[in-house]
């Protein structure tokens, strides 16, 4: 059976999530040609950059994450030239022939990452995806918000997609009591399904009652401006300024986007607000402000290698400079992540698991 099928070339739209050989499976995209054996520290933020991370892991973690090729045995990667890594990395060798024809960062259909965490040692952690609601706030949204209102606590995110040091995975889940930490500043993007793999917007309702109405601390909330409905007119009419976001946004998905996505789809010209909750009591009218969006940079993904310890980590798409002397590849260390969950030599890599 495929691990992946495809509808449209720029879509993954199913993914199973259980394979041969391991209990977790991600879709593999060739490496494009113009990479070498080393790890690419700068991906764009699409599925062919969190390919890029299995790839890292996979010459960490041999056993535990391998890449198996369509319709071959060839399992990749190849042994390192020397047992030492993470300088081994550098000298991986490369594959004896490409695992088959494809565009460049484009998908092959049955070829798999095929992870096993308990090969690892340490464990790798398990971070469970939903595919279908990854849409992440556009990078524009994360620097006004940022800027604005310096949230501390992201309720409902990935380590890839965290706006803030802090957050709650899926695993957390953003509906456990005590979840969120004491005088922070919760910034959400809510899950718009109620339920694994379902559509509809009735998570919002859900996610975002328990937000208001148990939480009470300040809060910014990303939303569809859906104002026929229930739900907006009970909680963003208890809000304190509601702020219309000027122009049009598109919520990129890097999970399952092989390309940046463009504009144009009538549900990617919807309007949005960003919904700003104070800990007082709600006024009698929200205020209303219209909202122009900070300029913001093209986003990539940022790998790095630990100097200490050699885990692969994945930079917070919020830092501002990347490219700083302390984060810089080579020096980079973990502690210096900026990441809660992931900011320590301690804690093993983690690797994504798609719910079905
Ligand atoms: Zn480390």
């Amino acid at each position: 059976m495929p691990a992946c099928q495809e509808k449209s070339p720029t879509k993954i739209t199913k993914i199973t999530a259980a394979g041969r050989g391991g209990a977790h499976t991600y879709c593999l995209f060739p490496r494009p040609k113009v990479y070498s054996a080393q790890v690419q520290s700068s991906l764009p933020r699409t599925a062919v950059g969190v390919n890029e991370y299995f790839y890292a892991l996979s010459l960490r973690e041999h056993g535990a994450v391998r890449c198996v090729a369509a319709g071959s045995s060839i399992h990749l990667p190849l042994a390192p030239l020397t047992a030492v890594l993470p300088v081994g990395i550098t000298r991986v060798a490369l594959p004896p022939k490409p695992l088959r024809r494809g565009r460049a960062g484009g998908r092959v259909g049955a070829s798999r990452w095929e992870v096993d965490v308990h090969t690892a040692t340490p464990p790798l952690l398990i971070h469970k995806v939903k595919y279908h609601q990854q849409y992440e706030a556009p990078a524009a949204v994360v620097a006004t918000v940022r800027r604005l209102w310096q949230p501390t606590f992201d309720a409902m995110a990935t380590p890839l997609s965290a706006i803030c040091a802090q957050y709650a995975t899926l695993e957390d889940d953003v509906m456990t009591p005590d979840l969120i930490p004491r005088g922070s500043i919760i910034y959400v993007n809510p899950a718009y399904a109620p339920e694994d793999a379902k559509n509809g917007a009735a998570g919002i309702e859900i996610h975002l009652s328990k937000l208001v109405e148990t939480d009470v601390r300040a809060r910014i909330a990303l939303l569809p401006n859906l104002s026929h409905t229930g739900w907006y007119r009970r909680l963003v009419g208890l809000c304190h300024e509601i702020h219309f976001i000027s122009g049009t946004l598109v919520f990129s998905n890097p999970y399952t986007d092989l390309e940046p996505p463009r504009k144009g789809y009538l549900w990617q010209c919807r309007s949005y607000v960003l919904c700003v909750w104070r800990p007082s009591a709600p006024p009698a009218q929200p205020t209303l402000n219209w909202l122009d969006l900070d300029a913001a940079p093209t986003e990539r993904m940022h790998l790095r290698l630990c100097a200490k310890c050699g885990r692969v980590r994945f930079l917070p798409r919020w830092v501002a400079k990347p490219e700083s002397a302390k984060l810089r590849q080579g020096a980079f260390v973990c502690a210096r992540l900026l990441d809660a969950k992931y900011g320590s030599c301690e804690v093993p890599e983690y690797v994504l698991s798609a719910v079905e």
